[in-house]
């Protein structure tokens, strides 16, 4: 975490609840000292410290986007499958996941922590068959991150037990739930043991849910007619702070369960596009109370991890899907890109820019030629930027990338292994 103090001026501020025209922000080591009206800082006591200034040069600082659901190590397996279904997609994808080491899996999640930084991501939740490399990418990009085991079999759990003992908590930006991999993936003596174990550490879950219509259908039939959103609640999953990912096909008692358990839903419009999964109905689950955010998935079905372009997706996509264009607000879709996100993937106090909170923020090029005509910031930050027009990313008050450098990560190195590992693996 940051000691640093750095003010942050000459931006517009859309803090997440209000917008300034010529806003500022300063902050005091991990946290924001004060986000709002530039003329209405006052200088604060700085007891012998000095303060970093930057100029956004007219640029939006903006909350920092939170990927929802990710499983950040397969960009070693991008373009693997391409138009295949989900069925077949994840059978190929099995056989190169069966290839990979675990110094493998700490290369791709390192690229990928390049890629969400450089696009204003300051913040990620993800599953992954083996995460221990996520966590020590991360850990060492000092990017905030979240990560389960996403459980098939009993030994899974343990791996996510040990894993929640050496790295919950470390430095306040890293967070460990336990991960089942799916109600179809997963047996239910596995999945029992995940919530069980959760649910004794006070830890959170994740889990893929309802992504095909196909998986719903074999679900009713395996579990005596129970959707798969009723069968993981009976068996106690959604007792603890739970990120479900998909939730496409879900229907109005689906949608009630997941908002009386305040399950937070990831939803991932460009995986659903691209493995034809279909189009979750985001408007209506927000509507019954549902918590929505957004993630990119995986590098392997997306295949980008520009978060710009996935709130630019959801919005689009819910609208083509209601036929209504008010379904999902500019700012709806940045509010489920920042403080949802961040929320179920439990951190609080993170994704909205004020006094006290965590000092995880982007700036978005002035200098973009969107900008000249700048009239309605939400708008502009869902439907004309993207994730290149980020200038400066700041996690926990510590600057982690700035005019397309990295303080944390040896980028070179990064890309040399990736090579390396592509190489030997396709
Ligand atoms: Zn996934």
């Amino acid at each position: 975490m940051s000691e640093t103090m750095y003010l942050i001026k000459n931006v517009k501020l859309y803090t997440g609840e209000s917008v300034y025209p010529d806003g500022a922000i300063l902050t005091d080591g991990p946290f924001i000292l004060y986000a709002g009206d530039a003329a209405k800082l006052t200088a604060p006591p700085l007891k012998g410290r000095k303060i970093d200034i930057i100029d956004g040069r007219g640029g939006i600082c903006m909350p920092g986007l939170c990927s929802a659901h990710s499983h950040v190590a397969m960009t070693l397996l991008r373009g693997v499958g391409g138009g295949l279904p989900l069925g077949e997609w994840l059978q190929r994808i099995f056989t190169v996941e069966a290839l990979l080491t675990d110094d493998d899996i700490y290369t791709g999640a390192t690229l990928a922590i390049m890629e969400y930084l450089r696009y204003g991501v300051t913040c990620f939740a993800d599953m992954y068959f083996r995460a221990n490399g996520v966590l020590r990418a991360a850990h060492e990009a000092k990017i905030r991150a979240n990560a389960c085991v996403g459980a098939i079999s009993a030994s899974h759990v343990a791996e996510n037990e040990a894993l929640f003992h050496e790295f919950d908590g470390e430095g306040e930006l890293i967070r460990i739930y336990f991960g089942i991999h799916s109600e179809y993936a997963t047996d239910k003596s596995v999945a029992h043991l995940a919530a069980e174990t959760a649910q004794k550490l006070g830890a959170g879950m994740h889990v893929h849910v309802s992504e095909t219509s196909s998986e719903v259908e074999a679900c009713r039939e395996q579990h005596g007619g129970k959707s798969p959103v009723e069968y993981l609640s009976d068996l106690g999953i959604f007792d603890v702070p739970t990120i479900a990912a998909h939730c496409v096909h879900v229907d109005e008692g689906d949608m009630a369960i997941l908002a009386s358990h305040g399950v937070t839903v990831a939803h991932c419009p460009a995986s659903n596009m691209k493995l034809s999964s279909g189009a979750a109905p985001v408007a209506a689950m927000r509507a019954h109370g549902v918590n929505v955010a957004i993630g990119t998935d995986g590098p392997a079905s997306n295949n980008t991890l520009d978060m710009f372009r996935e709130m630019r997706l959801a919005a689009l996509l819910s609208s083509l899907s209601t036929r209504n264009p008010a379904s999902l607000s500019a700012s709806d879709a940045i509010e489920m890109a920042t403080v949802v996100g961040a929320k179920g993937a439990g951190f609080s106090e993170v994704g909205i820019l004020r006094s006290g909170y965590a000092a995880d923020l982007i700036v978005i090029n002035g200098a973009a030629p969107f900008m000249a005509t700048e009239r309605d910031v939400a708008e502009d930050i869902v439907y004309a930027a993207a994730g290149g027009d980020v200038q400066m990313t700041m996690v926990g008050g510590q600057i982690l990338y700035i005019n397309g450098n990295y303080t944390t990560i040896d980028t070179e190195r990064a890309i040399y292994e990736a090579r390396a590992a592509m190489s030997r693996l396709l």
